[in-house]
């Protein structure tokens, strides 16, 4: 395990834009804000979405992709430093009509509606490659 302390800084609330991909408008956020490192959660709904679930075995995403209207029951994430571009890592728990979920690693998903709660701290966090995992994490 790698740990460090960190300091809650600035706290910020938005609504996402109708339309827009809901990771960007996070990103957009954390761009405009100048927003280095963030813990956020989310809420709404989306028109689509593509959710990457990452297999073990082969070390890669495999994508699925759901063209339906879904709730975002929950979606949790953290905003660091990737290649040089503020990263959101976002998740989601997305519901059906049936009440029936749908879960993973949120790449992209059209805004229907949504709500964002972010609490930056002051330390930056980035992200690398790493040797076991072949996933980008945090130094
Ligand atoms: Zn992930």
């Amino acid at each position: 395990m790698n740990y460090r302390e960190v300091s809650g800084d600035r706290e910020f609330v938005a609504r996402l834009g109708h339309g827009e991909d809901w990771r960007s408008e996070i990103e957009a956020l954390a761009d405009e804000a100048g927003v280095d490192a963030a813990w956020f959660v989310a809420m709404g709904a989306v028109q689509d979405a593509t959710v990457w679930f990452y297999d073990q075995s082969e070390m890669e995403y495999r994508e699925v992709e759901f063209d339906e209207p879904l709730e975002v029951a929950a979606c949790v994430g953290n905003v660091s430093w990737l290649d040089g571009e503020r990263f959101a890592h976002t998740h989601a728990v997305l519901s059906r009509a049936s009440g029936q979920t749908l879960a993973g690693h949120l790449d992209s998903a059209t805004v229907f509606a949504g709500e964002l709660y972010v609490r930056s701290f002051e330390e930056e966090l980035e992200r690398e490659h790493d040797e076991p995992t072949d996933l980008d994490l945090w130094l």
